[in-house]
């Protein structure tokens, strides 16, 4: 899982957010292959909104069919911390309920805005990389180090083994001849 956006797409982010503040402010990226295409902003229906974000229901639903429509998957769930950093707090942990999307949090602690990207699945949260701009070096996979290429022939290695234990515990026994 990763996530991509242009610096013009930031930019739009970051003054929607801050315009919101105090309030967290919410939405839904559509694209493809982890690359946003569109921002969606959807109201904060929350309670208290300036604590935590909870999406408009019918605008949510409205913007799953509109990516649905023009062929976007959901790229990613964003809100704001409007005074706080980019990372999951222990409500959004609680409440988040698409393993499979990830979460761009817009985080303005200190004043210093920041994006944090997570998987948040089984409540527990992972950063997610986090790609700006379309720089063609950052579509190419980092070269491996050998340290890496060892750590996957050895995993390679292991599956094989483990591959071949399971299919011999799972051989029915030999039989038995007189
Ligand atoms: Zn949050």
């Amino acid at each position: 899982m990763h996530l991509r956006l242009e610096h013009h797409q930031v930019a739009q982010l970051l003054r929607h957010t801050a315009s919101m503040a105090p309030q967290e402010a919410c939405g839904l990226l559509g694209g493809k292959g982890g690359k946003a295409r569109r921002i969606v902003s959807i109201d904060n229906v929350a309670a208290k909104p300036s604590q935590r974000y909870e999406m408009d229901a019918p605008q949510l639903v409205r913007a799953l069919f509109e990516f649905e429509r023009e062929g976007l998957e959901l790229c990613a769930i964003w809100h704001s911390h409007p005074e706080g950093k980019p990372l999951p707090s222990a409500e959004d942990i609680r409440t988040a309920a698409w393993p499979d999307v990830c979460q761009l949090i817009v985080g303005f602690a200190n004043g210093k805005a920041e994006l944090g990207a997570w998987r948040i699945a089984s409540g527990e949260a992972n950063r997610v990389p986090l790609q700006i701009g379309s720089s063609a070096p950052d579509l190419l996979p980092e070269e491996e180090t050998g340290q890496q290429r060892l750590a996957i022939w050895a995993s390679a290695a292991v599956a094989v083994i483990l591959a071949l234990w399971l299919a011999l515990t799972l051989l029915p026994p030999a039989p038995k001849f007189p």
